[in-house]
């Protein structure tokens, strides 16, 4: 099953560029410092319409999730793990959980960015359960 491409705008257009280099871009206020997400013209704290775009380590842990049973959307595979989850940096985005068991879902889980394609070949984030814990957590 095959996801569909993603619609960028003119805001958003670095977000999926960097996603087609596996990569995770966060846009940060080039005046505050803020990290925004959705990306968005201008900040919300200073009206700066400076931004940087920060590329993230992709680390994040669970904070909510939802899985939706119905209607089901062609070109997406259930069970739907509809999660939000919070960046190191603090950035809360929207996305979906792979390679994950709905009864293994915790808030507070490690997560980690994981890239796939989609139907048109563009590449799209979503996450799964940290694999490489390269500080490493120890017990
Ligand atoms: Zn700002």
């Amino acid at each position: 099953m095959m996801r569909p491409d993603p619609i960028p705008s003119p805001a958003n257009q670095f977000f999926w560029d960097a996603l087609n280099r596996n990569e995770l871009q966060i846009q940060q206020c080039a005046q505050c410092q803020t990290f925004l997400h959705p990306p968005r013209p201008m900040c919300p704290h200073c009206h700066s319409l400076e931004h940087n775009h920060i590329t993230v380590d992709g680390k994040a842990v669970l904070y909510s999730w939802c899985i939706p049973r119905h209607p089901q959307i062609p070109m997406f595979e259930y069970p739907l793990i509809t999660a939000l989850v919070d960046l190191s940096g603090g950035v809360r985005l929207l996305s979906n959980l792979i390679e994950c068991q709905t009864s293994e879902l915790k808030p507070g889980m490690a997560l980690e960015v994981c890239f796939v394609k989609t139907i048109g070949g563009k590449t799209i984030h979503q996450f799964r359960p940290l694999q490489s814990d390269a500080e490493g957590i120890h017990d």
